[in-house]
């Protein structure tokens, strides 16, 4: 066979190569269909194939591609900012462009550090985070993120931000019941500011639904509403990274509007741009902004291709899509019905512990013990055991598990694009259900599962 120059996610893994992709479907040279169950990696939210977009892109191509930021600005760049100003909440009105979630991510982070220093608050440049997170491969971002396996071999290169609990509540840090929940893992932001000093704090930053670590674990209600009156009481600002639950994935168009709270900060990617162009953003609000405007009037981030007019083009377009196709109602919609039925799929199989999220965002947590909620072992590799099913069948799912023994167990997402229809759905769950199927039974066979008393 020839060989491959191309480092790929696993290096000894044979990858079939993608051929085109058409609505939730992609196929593979040899003509096998996938449907597309996890959108990527959370990313092709308006599904594969949309000619508007490849039309918008041509056009823009046939313009100019390029244009360097410090020597140009561009009607795309500008008429997108612009657009994304009016979708935000509050006064969320600046946009800096940057082209992965990650760069997104560290961007927010040392936006944050400059708005104190220009304020005069030197010190104030550590970022709390909270331990269940993923917010970035790039060092910046890895620092504030809790993802053990990913952080793993970098960690004394790594800033030492401080953690707090998430709010796991399949998992409840604080081993309470959802009726007698008081926001405990919220407050332990406040303990947490008080331990260090606000003045060495710019900013608290999280995904308003957990999802690469975790699998979609989405928060008790009035959580976000504390967390904001903690960063309000205390001068830190907000950051929520949006990226994977932005631009309507969760039914609406920011996850953060669930809770009615307004983050001084948002970082987007991935559905951004839908996968058609590497792009995503650091959405800044006027009152951030403020000292820099009055102080050194730069931001001091960016990248050779953060605001180039071709990904500007390609991303409002796929705006523009979402909004005429009514997607993030659909998401909403979908969501419920995908929901119901990933709950139908709990009632059948003991594996599945916990179903959970947000529109299209959602997510199954495996155990080995209902009762107890026991994790499977690591080693036992549930999550990629349960993907590879998913994928012999042709369902793409993303593995969600932070991979850490004994703390966090196996998760999935299901995240379809918002385009899927009931029928659509049906299948995906058809397929699903066959695969945790196997899976369940090949782990009795193993002895893995434990009957279902409480230990
Ligand atoms: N933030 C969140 C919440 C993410 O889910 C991800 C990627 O999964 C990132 C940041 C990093 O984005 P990227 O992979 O585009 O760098």
């Amino acid at each position: 066979m020839k060989r491959s120059h191309l480092i790929k996610p696993i290096l000894d893994h044979n990858y079939p190569t993608v051929s085109h992709g058409s609505g939730i479907y992609l196929y593979d040279m040899d003509g096998n269909q996938y449907i597309d169950g996890s959108s990527g990696a959370v990313t092709a939210s308006i599904g594969h194939g949309v000619l508007e977009v490849v039309d918008a892109m041509t056009e823009q191509a046939s313009k100019v591609s390029f244009a360097y930021r410090s020597h140009f600005t561009s009607e795309a760049a500008e008429t997108l900012a612009q657009k994304l100003s009016e979708l935000a909440p509050g006064d969320l009105n600046w946009t800096f462009f940057v082209n992965s979630g990650s760069e997104a991510t560290e961007t927010a982070m040392k936006i944050a550090i400059q708005h104190w220093q220009e304020k005069g608050y030197e010190r104030k440049n550590r970022i709390v985070s909270r331990w269940t997170s993923y917010h970035g491969i790039t060092m910046g971002a890895l620092s504030m993120s809790g993802h053990v396996l990913r952080r793993k071999r970098f960690v004394p290169l790594l800033e030492d931000f401080p953690g707090i609990s998430a709010p796991y509540c399949y998992r409840c840090p604080y081993n309470s019941e959802p009726s007698s929940c008081r926001l405990q893992c919220a407050n332990e932001l406040e303990t947490a500011i008080q331990r260090i000093g606000s003045e060495n704090i710019a900013a608290f930053i999280a995904e308003p639904i957990i999802g690469a670590s975790a699998g979609a674990v989405t928060p008790p209600d009035g959580y976000y509403q504390r967390i904001k009156e903690i960063c309000e009481r205390y001068d830190i600002l907000f950051i929520a990274d949006e990226v994977m639950t932005g631009i309507g994935r969760t039914g609406k168009m920011f996850a953060m509007e669930h809770w009615g709270v307004t983050p001084d900060i948002i970082a987007l990617g991935k559905g951004m741009s839908a996968g058609y162009t590497p792009m995503a953003a650091t959405l800044v609000s006027d009152r951030v902004m403020e000292p820099i405007l009055k102080g050194s009037k730069s931001i001091m981030a960016g990248h050779t291709y953060s605001a180039n007019p071709l990904s500007a083009a390609v991303s409002l377009e796929v705006l523009n899509y979402i909004e005429r196709k009514n997607l993030v109602q659909e998401a909403e919609e979908k969501g419920q019905y995908l929901l119901q039925q990933l709950h139908g799929l709990a009632e059948r199989f003991d594996i599945i512990g916990d179903v959970r999220g947000k529109g299209l965002l959602l997510g199954l947590e495996f155990v080995s013990n209902r009762i107890s909620k026991k994790s499977f072992r690591l080693q036992n590799g549930i999550t990629t055991r349960i993907v590879n099913k998913a994928f012999e069948k042709g369902l793409l799912i993303y593995p969600a598990s932070g991979a850490i023994e004994g703390i966090e167990g196996d998760a999935v997402i299901i995240s379809p694009p918002l385009v899927i229809s009931n029928e659509e759905i049906d299948r995906l769950v058809k397929m699903l259900e066959a695969s945790i199927e196997e899976l369940q039974h090949e782990l009795h066979a193993e002895g893995l599962i434990e009957n279902m008393q409480a230990i």
